[in-house]
């Protein structure tokens, strides 16, 4: 008989789990952390000493106490025991792969995407929703970190955006037919899900409390019914008041920005399960732009009523029980400074747990990854980061990634 089954216990906290392993002639490859403050899952009180067991890219057990040896396998010990280990951080709004400006194309795109992931994953986020990307460059940069030619992290993409077209609004939403054949383009591309522009971008005078929505009602539907066809969400950028309860009434998944979402559309999100990824990191740039105020005193009006208003609105969707998701809009922001929506989260007043719970769990919620991703426990991917300090006490401490897992594959230690 070439191959051999055997049943291995391990005792997790007290209870025996049995497992099947069907061993070929070569040990198995184990990976054991040894994680000094282990915060498993976000929201939790953290466990000290424990082994996380990966084997596979999986988490196969986590054990208190520190485990050295495990019978016929090879096993790799990494020795975390003096940092704070936790799942890889996500960031919901990213544009890896966007170039914008005088002469910059799609070779542009590609190459500053290569660098943005390695950025990206080198911070400790190992999964991202790329929203809006110059042309198919995101699904070739996905393709390349898939087949490991690329470092970066798991990437779910939007493919481009869809807008009402002309300038820089976006693929060709104009009518219905239009608004059908371009996102069944997007799906049949490779988007994982959708990206509607269905307001004006932030650095618009329209995009103001009062703005106009974008799309016809008819346009929205089109959109909407072809990615429920093919069962694809749909994320939509909105800012003003207007536009978001527009997008709601059709059953879009989430709401990115959302700034000027007022308490009956938080109702709506709260009703529908909607996620709110408020991207409050752009503030940084807002305060750098407000500083240097080399702008028109009309467009200088309009960013100061972003800044003022942006983070309380944020902080009013929270307490109200509104889903939030971490979600940086880096490629407006710089990429690998994707923990400042962490940060940001907190200044604005949310718990330091909660702020991490938005950067693993709900994010793993907004994209049905809840089985694989966002947490560490038995079963999961293995996507595994720990930092220098507690960024439950200091929430500057997430800066402090010293560790990075993905899928299993240590890529720094
Ligand atoms: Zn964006």
């Amino acid at each position: 008989m070439k191959n051999i089954i055997f049943i291995i216990f391990l005792s997790i906290s007290g209870v025996s789990l049995g497992f099947a392993q069907e061993q070929s002639e070569e040990p198995r490859k184990i990976t054991i952390i040894h994680a000094g403050t282990l915060m498993a899952v976000a929201g939790e009180d953290t466990l000290s000493e424990q082994s996380i067991i990966v084997e596979d890219g999986k988490i196969i057990d986590v054990t208190a106490s520190y485990v050295s040896e495990i019978d016929d396998a090879d096993v790799t010990i990494v020795d975390l025991s003096d940092k704070f280990v936790m799942a890889g951080l996500m960031d919901m709004h990213v544009h890896l792969a966007m170039s914008r400006g005088p002469g910059k194309n799609a070779a542009d795109a590609a190459l500053a995407g290569v660098s943005n992931a390695y950025k990206t994953l080198m911070v400790g986020f190992t999964t991202v929703r790329d929203l809006g990307a110059t042309d198919d460059t995101i699904f070739k940069l996905r393709k390349a970190i898939n087949d490991g030619d690329v470092i970066g992290p798991r990437v779910l993409s939007a493919g481009s955006i869809i807008g009402v077209g002309g300038r820089s609004n976006g693929k060709e939403c104009n009518g219905v037919e239009s608004c059908r054949k371009t996102t069944r383009d997007m799906i049949t591309g490779g988007a994982d899900w959708i990206k509607i522009y269905s307001s004006c971008s932030g650095g618009q005078l329209c995009s103001n409390k009062d703005g106009a929505a974008m799309f016809f009602d008819d346009e929205i539907k089109a959109i909407t019914d072809v990615a429920k066809k093919y069962d694809v969400k749909v994320a939509a950028h909105s800012h003003p008041t207007a536009s978001a309860h527009q997008v709601l009434g059709y059953g879009v998944s989430s709401i990115e920005h959302g700034s000027f979402i007022d308490e009956a559309a938080m109702d709506i999100m709260i009703r529908d399960g909607v996620y709110y990824v408020p991207t409050v990191a752009v503030m940084d740039l807002l305060e750098t732009v407000l500083e240097e105020g080399d702008r028109p005193a009309e467009m200088l009006a309009h960013d100061q009523s972003f800044y003022d208003n942006n983070p309380p609105n944020i902080f009013k969707a929270y307490q109200r029980g509104v889903k939030i998701a971490t979600g940086t809009d880096a490629g407006v922001v710089p990429h690998g400074k994707n923990y400042r929506e962490v940060e940001r989260f907190v200044e604005l007043g949310m718990t330091n747990a909660d702020a991490l719970k938005a950067g693993t769990i709900n994010s793993a919620d907004l994209i049905d990854k809840s089985d694989e991703l966002g947490t560490i426990e038995v079963g999961k991917i293995a996507d595994i980061i720990a930092v220098s300090g507690n960024p439950l006490t200091e929430i500057k401490d997430i800066e402090n990634i010293v560790f990075v897992m993905k899928d299993g594959r240590v890529y720094k230690d």
